[in-house]
């Protein structure tokens, strides 16, 4: 019977694995999206790409370096007003998704770790493991994204309450014009462009209204005349973002990652949170407490959640809408201030 067998090959599945495989677990990754036999050809997903510095740090001490290009902080723009802020300790990454899963597989793999292309259908759990179409684990952990399969198979959902929003991101072969990640506002969503080599950008438009990626990125002109004419990549698309779950812990299936809850992505710390809670989860394995878990990532993801319900809640009544980037661009030391909270 293999200990853990991991569900996902995401950020949040591998880290688990890397780090269950190093602290002496037998581990297993199964994922539709990779090639049989341990392939590490990489996964891509509609994401803005801005690793905040907790991400960059916790991929460090995995030895894990993806390619990418540095970010200094985070600026906000309405297309009059704008307000920067720098991390306090050190840059974010701007890394393509490709980069990210690559270097997460190699690393992965490296370590041991089989990964097997294939979706979990079933899952039947007992007192001393669980059984995954046929296959005998002691822990399953469910990796499996933002409409997790497994999550619904155990009856764990819980419906999404307030607007839905979803989130479309496209490449374009420019030179970054700015050092920081730029969020432009607009009355219909918001727009990322996340510096992620010397001659690549990438743009990420979150918003409630479900149109085609080219009609958003005319409500924000001062980016679509930056790449106006260069090469665009295919456009990816994920949502609706929020998801809510009951429990991260039923019996032995755990949930990490945007699984085991996700609330948006106007504050792109999805994955400086999943790795965060990858290593929440592992520890509590390690010290033979997984009940333990849920109040773990209760911890490591409180700061995540109330930030970004904060500031969506705002940004989803106009009038206080209107008033985020001239009010950040106002009070210097209050944007710095969320900007630092960001980088831990
Ligand atoms: C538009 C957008 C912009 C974002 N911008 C940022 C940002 O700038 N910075 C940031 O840090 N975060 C950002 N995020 C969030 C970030 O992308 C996620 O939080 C992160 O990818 C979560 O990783 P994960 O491993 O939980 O899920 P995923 O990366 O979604 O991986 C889940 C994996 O599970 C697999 N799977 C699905 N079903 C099954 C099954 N039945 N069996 C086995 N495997 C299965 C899938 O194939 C997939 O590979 C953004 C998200 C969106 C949508």
């Amino acid at each position: 019977m293999t200990d853990i067998l991991v569900a996902g090959a995401g950020p949040a599945g591998l880290a688990t694995a890397l780090l269950a495989a190093r602290a002496g677990f037998d581990v297993r990754v199964i994922d539709p999206r990779v090639g049989a036999g341990g392939d590490s050809s990489p996964i891509d997903k509609a994401c803005g790409e801005g690793l905040m510095p907790g991400a960059v740090a916790a991929l460090r001490s995995l030895g894990v370096r993806p390619a990418g290009r540095e970010f200094a902080g985070i600026e906000y723009a309405d297309g009059r007003r704008r307000a920067v802020a720098d991390f306090p300790a050190g840059p974010g990454l701007g890394v393509r998704r490709t980069a990210l899963s690559s270097a997460l597989l190699t690393a992965v793999v490296d370590a041991g770790v089989p990964v097997q292309a294939g979706s979990v259908r079933s899952v039947d759990q007992d007192d001393s493991g669980v059984t995954v179409d046929g296959q005998r684990c002691r822990y399953l952990i469910a990796a499996d994204g933002l409409h997790s399969p497994i999550s619904r198979l155990l009856a764990l959902d819980r419906p999404a309450k307030g607007r839905q929003r979803w989130g479309q991101r496209r490449h374009f072969g420019v030179a970054p014009w700015s050092d920081r990640v730029q969020v432009h506002w607009s009355p219909h969503g918001e727009a990322y462009v996340t510096p992620v080599a010397d001659d690549l950008v990438g743009v990420a438009v979150l918003s409630s209204e479900k149109v085609p990626f080219a009609e958003q990125l005319r409500w924000f002109p001062q980016i679509a005349e930056r790449v106006a004419g260069s090469d665009g990549g295919p456009v990816r698309g994920a949502g609706p973002l929020r998801r809510r779950t009951t429990k991260r812990v039923a019996g032995r299936v755990l949930l990490v990652g945007d699984a085991s809850g996700y609330v948006d992505a106007l504050t792109g710390e999805g994955v400086a949170v999943s790795l965060a809670c990858a290593q929440a989860l592992v520890d509590c394995l390690h010290r033979g407490r997984p009940q333990e878990y849920e109040k773990r990532w209760r911890t490591a993801s409180l700061r995540y959640r109330a930030l970004t319900s904060g500031v969506l809640w705002a940004s989803g009544r106009p009038v206080l809408r209107r008033r985020i980037v001239p009010t950040a661009a106002a009070l210097p030391w209050v944007f710095r201030g969320v900007v630092g909270q960001l980088a831990r």
